[in-house]
Order: structure tokens, then sequence, then C-alpha cells
């Protein structure tokens, strides 16, 4: 198979179009076959479900090329529990688990010329999605839902260099206590644009969202899990029924546990002890993990030993191993890599 004549190095997150994506129609209380189209464009009414009440939830994830030249994708199982989840939260009908993981199977395969070489540093971005499709007025779920997939390729995350990032707390909440936080909703990320343009108008990278109730407690920024470092190397991530559940956070829980012999505590945090901790990372699909080097409170600033010009060093353990699973270099545990053949 021919690659695109796409420079992979210098590739953004941003859209690119690629050839194929994956449609499947729920109707009539079922699901269709579904199928592979050339045509990059959504036609619905105007008065659709996911245009006036947001009904929609999402997914992400990434396949790239191993050492080996193998093309894979991580954990896609994760991802279709998830959305599994997130579908019924928002009363939508469930994709089943076993044709989501096959219809991103045949997406990426169809974009296969769109995989970046492996050492790019460039993956391809996968995004399955569904919406409700059918007019909708008066409020209620649609009776009709479209689920799509879609690639896109992305350069690395930290294009010259992995920079920690300088984060502020945030004075706007995320997710209410027994609210839709724990689900990879639209709805979730509308309502941080203004939150996350504002931090950046201030200079910072991301929020640290605290607990809605009592704004004592760490949970995540706009789209990643915390991961705190103790100083005797403990590995310590916030636990609460509003955070969105990691595949990367989860990932390297175990990859600290079972690879790395380090003691994993989850369990609530308290924004007051985060002064006492050594290292900070950030989780998700785009970087894996992404170091934080400060954290500001309103003017009050907290530097984390680590520094701001490289990862700590448990941080960067965690990191190496991770990739390392995702590329081949390291033998991963049962079930972890799905082939894309
Ligand atoms: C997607 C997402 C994450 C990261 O999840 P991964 O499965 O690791 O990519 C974290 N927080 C929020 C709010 C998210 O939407």
């Amino acid at each position: 198979m021919e690659k695109k004549n796409i420079d992979w190095g210098n590739l953004g997150f941003g859209y690119v179009q690629t050839d194929y994506r994956y449609v499947s129609d729920f109707k009539d209380g079922s699901w269709d076959e579904g199928r592979l189209t050339k045509d990059a464009n959504v036609v619905i009414n105007e008065c659709a479900g996911v245009l006036q009440y947001a009904q929609t939830v999402f997914e992400g994830m990434k396949a790239y090329t191993t050492e080996d030249g193998r093309i894979v994708t991580f954990r896609p199982d994760l991802n279709a529990e998830r959305m599994e989840n997130s579908a019924k939260r928002l009363e939508m009908p469930v994709f089943p688990k076993d044709r989501f993981v096959q219809a991103v199977i045949d997406t990426v395969k169809a974009n296969a010329a769109y995989v970046p070489p492996y050492g790019s540093g460039a993956t391809l971005y996968i995004r399955p999605y569904m919406f409700g499709s059918n007019p909708v007025i008066g409020v209620k779920p649609a009776d009709e839902y479209q689920f799509r997939v879609f690639t896109t390729p992305v350069g690395p995350y930290f294009k010259g260099g992995i920079k920690p990032l300088t984060i502020c707390v945030s004075d706007f909440d995320r997710a209410a206590p027994h609210g839709t936080g724990h689900i990879k909703a639209g709805l979730n990320y509308a309502m941080s644009l203004h939150a996350i343009m504002e931090a950046h108008r201030n200079g910072y990278d991301e929020n640290m969202y605290l607990d809605a109730a009592t704004r004592t407690k760490v949970e995540e920024t706009g789209g990643a899990n915390f991961l705190f470092i103790t100083k005797d190397n403990k590995v310590v991530t916030p636990k609460s029924g509003s955070i969105l559940p990691s595949i990367t956070r989860r990932s390297l829980v175990y990859v600290a546990e079972h690879y790395l012999g380090l003691e994993v505590e989850e369990r609530e945090v308290y924004f007051d002890e985060v002064k006492d901790f050594a290292e900070c990372g950030l989780c998700g699909t785009a970087a894996v993990i992404s170091p934080v080097g400060k954290i500001v409170n309103h003017g009050q600033e907290i530097c984390f030993p680590s520094g701001m010009d490289e990862m700590g060093p448990v941080t960067r353990k965690l990191y190496d191993t991770l990739t390392g699973i995702q590329m081949g270099r390291i033998e991963a545990p049962e079930g972890w890599i799905q082939e894309i053949k």
C-alpha cells in the first residue's frame, strides 16, 4: 500500500479529510448493516435532535504503525464500552460493542494510506460518534440516529520536544455531582469552551477543575485526567463520579502496578495536598501524558520539583512504558493491542 504524500512530522492537530468513513443508521428500532462511504458530509433535518438538544456522544482513539510495521489500535473494546455508557445516559441506542470495534477496524483499513509511519510521531486519530438525526422539537430523545467513524492524521502532540504545561484552577465547574461528567458527550465540551478560552487569554495551557459541590477536590482538566506522583514514588489519581474514565489513565495505572512495581492510590485528592506532590501529569489519548510544571490558583503558584523543562522521572517511566507497549517495543498485556489486517 502506497502512503499518502504527507509531511507527517509537520502535521498539526487539525482535520484532514481522509478517503473513507463508516456510517450506520438507526431507524425503526434497529441499526442497519452499515457501510463505508467517500462522502464526508452529513445531511440532516434542520430540527435534528443533535442540533436542537445536543444529543450526541463521541469517542477518541488512535491507530499507528508499530516498530515491526503492523497497523494497530489500542484497547478499542474500552472505547466501545465507554460509548455504550455515554449513549445510555443520553437515552440513545447502543451501537453493539463488537460492531463498534469492527467499524473502527474497517475505517482504519480503508484509510491505511493515511496511517503515519513508525517513528514519525504522527498517528491516525479515530473519531467514532453518534447523534440524534430526526426532527425533535418537544424535548425528548430522537427516534433515529447515525453512528459514524472518521479518521484524520494528526501530528506529534509535542513538536520539538515535551514541554511541561502551566495550568490554572478554574472558577468554572466542569461537571455537576450526579451530572454528565463521566460520559463522553459534546455537551461537556460546549460549556468548557468559554473556560478554556479564558484560561488561554490569561496565559495558561489548561484548566484544573475542582469538584463542583465543595470546590476542595481535584477533578480533571477539560479533556484529560490527572496523575500525581508523591515524593516517595506513589502514583495518585483522583477518584470521583464526575470524572471521565480515561482509558489512558486506567492503562497507566496498570502499567504503574504491573510493569513498574509502583503503588497506586485511586482516591479523592484535595487541592490542599497538590503542593506536596513531586510530579503531575495529564493523561489522555492525544499526548498519553503531558507533564504539568506549574499550577496557579488565583496568583498562588505551585511549582513541581520536576520543573518547566522536562518530565519528572516517574512520569517519564510511565510514558516510555505505555508508548513502548503501544508501539510494539514492549510486550503488551493480553488484549490491549488490536491489529488491523
Ligand atoms: C476523552 C477524555 C479524557 C481522556 O480519555 P482517554 O480515553 O484517555 O483518551 C479525559 N477527560 C475527558 C473529559 C475526556 O473527554
